[in-house]
């Protein structure tokens, strides 16, 4: 390994990187070849309770400032991610195992569209003014909540930070960030761009550590928001955690999300959609389409083409630029994943492609289809964060629909079809947050982008953010005298 990736301290705090090595020791491990690449260690009480204080003072200062003064950071901020994306996609891939050829287009960009996104946007945010009778009117005033925490999953650790980071940063809040104990290098990289763009210190942080970390942060009073990515067992507990300071949150949690296929979808797309759908970033995003509703007049032929097209996977080194399919993220995660691929073979599911984990270093599997999967297998209910497709067939529109939405989660969902109003009246039937009609897993910053259902609360992207970042103060102002009963 030629790469430095040991960063130079574990936390980021009030604009300096700071060093605590009394925390639990996390050895960070690149999931291509199981090599420790960088020793951190979990932010202790000490460290939480700094980077909170940081991040409470600051935010009186940076809430002063005009949203054009906040915005112009975050646009250079985006700037110095587009300068260095090159380095920043190596470090993604070392964090994450997802392959170069991903990383370069899907990461520090994505990052860098939030920071310029809401950059753009913060000089323009204001409240309005509503007329009443007898000349006394209401104006409100946009504030910011104060402290955000950002908890962040192992996936896309650079776009985690940036997506919660900036909305909340445009609208003059101040954040302390928690990635993933498995993936903390990156949104350290963020950090110290943010402040090299003259972000203030203190207005962004990042503390490292495991769930107990992310759990104190939740807990603590100076806290006025949580924004978590992350599964659905540990979005309840720190919503719960939450309400009882009548904290506002964020939930970006998990998903079972169902792609429907339908005999007139143009055969190449709906093949290339259900594959952006299951296996981008190896089969580990939480928006996937893993349910593959196919009509059955389409379902031998889809099935055929997506065979040949699945095992055309370049799978390999992922700083090979032409490897097109990486390891998953840990150990931990591979071997849930190859328990499910064992599970839907008990339960009766016909294994078309894949199924095997790679003998070689690292932790690679095959990306997975399988058919004949029914409602009841667990690989149709349940989230497996891993490259596993189940195809379902299906007769008819309506019962689709009621197939489709028969699961907790409302995270997304898709529609393949040539017919217009088809499209739209299946979607329009999803209870799902974000759906795509002839594509699948694009999330332009542009787009609202949550879920329904056990899948979440709020919405991460675009103008909406802005409404989970900043709270309205009404002034009811009175023009005449005051009429009071006695
Ligand atoms: P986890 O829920 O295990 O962890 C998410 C984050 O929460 C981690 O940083 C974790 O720390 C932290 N955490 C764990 N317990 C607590 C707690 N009690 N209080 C506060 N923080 C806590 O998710 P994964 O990291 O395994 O990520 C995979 C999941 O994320 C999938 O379910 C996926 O669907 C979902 N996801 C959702 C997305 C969305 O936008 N809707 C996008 C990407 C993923 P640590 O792990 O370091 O211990």
């Amino acid at each position: 390994m030629n790469h430095n990736t040991q960063p130079k301290a574990s936390h980021f705090i009030n604009g300096a990187y700071v060093e605590d090595t009394s925390g639990t020791p996390i050895d960070v491990i690149y999931p291509a070849t199981g090599e420790v690449i960088a020793r951190i260690y979990a932010a202790t009480p000490a460290v939480v309770d700094q980077a909170l204080d940081a991040a409470r003072t600051a935010q009186v200062e940076w809430a002063k400032m005009s949203g054009t003064e906040r915005g112009r950071i975050l646009r250079r901020a985006a700037d110095l991610l587009r300068e260095r994306n090159y380095d920043l996609s190596v470090l993604e891939t070392l964090d994450t195992g997802k392959p170069l050829q991903e990383t370069l287009v899907a990461d520090a960009t994505s990052g860098a569209d939030a920071l310029e996104y809401f950059g753009g946007l913060a000089g323009s945010l204001t409240g309005e003014h509503i007329q009443l009778g007898g000349g006394d009117f209401v104006y409100t005033i946009r504030e910011p909540l104060g402290v955000c925490v950002g908890i962040g999953a192992w996936n896309y650790p650079t776009q985690i930070a940036c997506w919660k980071g900036a909305p909340a940063l445009a609208c003059g809040n101040t954040m302390v960030f928690k990635p993933s104990e498995t993936t903390p290098l990156c949104t350290l990289k963020v950090a110290e761009i943010l402040h090299e763009a003259g972000l203030p210190a203190g207005v962004y942080n990042v503390v490292q550590g495991m769930g107990e970390v992310g759990a104190s942060l939740v807990t603590d009073p100076r806290v006025a928001k949580v924004s978590l990515t992350g599964s659905v067992l540990t979005g309840k507990k720190v919503y719960a955690a939450a309400a009882a300071q009548m904290k506002h949150v964020t939930m970006e949690l998990g998903g079972k999300s169902p792609l429907i296929i339908f005999d007139d979808a143009d055969l190449e797309d709906a093949v290339g959609g259900a594959i952006l759908g299951n296996f981008y970033s190896t089969g580990q995003v939480c928006s996937n389409g893993t349910r593959v509703f196919v009509q059955k007049g389409i379902k031998t032929a889809f099935l055929k083409r997506l065979k040949e097209r699945v095992e055309a996977a370049i799978i390999g080194d992922p700083m090979d630029k032409a490897v097109n399919f990486g390891p998953m993220v840990s150990a931990a995660q591979l071997a849930i994943t190859l328990g499910y691929i064992n599970k839907g073979v008990e339960e009766g599911a016909t294994l078309v492609t894949g199924g095997a984990q790679l003998d070689r270093d690292g932790f690679y599997i095959q990306p997975t289809v399988f058919a004949d999967v029914s409602d009841d297998m667990s690989i149709a209910i349940e989230e497996i964060f891993g490259p596993v497709m189940s195809v379902l067939e299906f007769e008819d529109e309506a019962e689709v629909i009621r197939r489709a939405n028969a699961t907790e989660y409302g995270l997304a969902g898709g529609v393949f079809t040539s017919d217009l109003t088809r499209g739209h009246r299946v979607i329009a039937a999803l209870e799902a947050g974000s759906c795509y009609i002839n594509t699948y897993n694009l999330a332009p910053v542009e787009a609202p982008f949550g879920g329904v259902k056990m899948s979440g609360v709020g919405r991460e992207n675009s103008k909406q953010a802005v409404e989970h970042y900043s709270q309205m103060k009404s002034v009811y102002v009175a023009m005449g005298p005051v009429d009071a009963p006695f």
